[in-house]
């Protein structure tokens, strides 16, 4: 099965995907996680997409359809797939909709996490990753059981994103708003759009992901 989850930034698609990676072996495919293994690693793409990503602004379609292209052809996406921030963009929507085609894949669900704006914020500044294994935790909602140890891998070192700050956040949501939001009349219409409660505990949120799959 090959889904979307659709959300913005701060909605919980990240935490939702790696969950559904391990119980369902689908494959999770975050650009957002490509663009900053990119930027890590100095590639073009990554020298491109740097600054633009620190300011909160999107990266330009051509370099993200190149990027998620190649990464579907690969074999395990055809064990199925999560999209986690792509497609962010109607023309990326669209380039989506004509590489899928090419490929006789097809996309069997968009899921979107509805969440109040006011909490997003607050979400996003918390957050904080395992920088060995990238389980993600929280400052106030989920933060590991032994302070400063990874609950999975034990590992003492973790990452915070650079753009998850109040002020990038704004310009997020206004790239969220302008950009992205439109994709829900879209997929609305194509009769895959199913929505869940992204403000609800992790766990329900998880039950309500899991239970839209099952009926597709
Ligand atoms: P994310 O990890 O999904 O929050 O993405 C972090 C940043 O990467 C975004 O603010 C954008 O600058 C860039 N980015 C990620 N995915 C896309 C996309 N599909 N289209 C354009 N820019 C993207």
């Amino acid at each position: 099965m090959n889904i979307i989850l659709l959300g913005p930034p701060g909605a919980g698609k990240g935490t939702q995907a790696q969950r559904l990676q391990s119980d369902l072996g689908m494959v999770q495919l975050s650009t957002g996680d490509m663009l900053r293994a990119a930027v890590a690693s100095g590639t073009e793409l990554g020298k491109k997409a740097k600054g633009l990503m620190e300011k909160g602004e999107l990266v330009p379609d051509d370099l993200i359809v190149g990027l998620i292209k190649d990464r579907i052809a690969q074999p395990d996406c055809a064990k199925g797939f999560i999209l986690d921030g792509f497609p962010r963009t109607e023309a990326q929507a669209r380039a989506l909709d004509k590489m899928l085609a090419e490929m006789a894949m097809k996309l069997d669900q968009v899921v979107e996490m509805e969440v109040d704006e006011k909490a997003l914020t607050e979400r996003v500044v918390g957050r904080f990753t395992c920088a060995k294994c990238g389980t993600g935790y929280h400052d106030s909602f989920k933060r590991p059981k032994v302070d400063g140890v990874c609950d999975v891998c034990g590992s003492k070192e973790f990452t915070r994103r650079k753009d998850d700050n109040a002020e990038t956040m704004k310009t997020r949501m206004v790239a969220y708003r302008a950009q992205t939001e439109p994709l829900l009349p879209y997929y609305r219409a194509r009769g895959v759009l199913k929505k869940v409660d992204g403000m609800a505990a992790m766990d329900e949120v998880y039950r309500q992901i899991r239970a839209v799959l099952a009926g597709a």
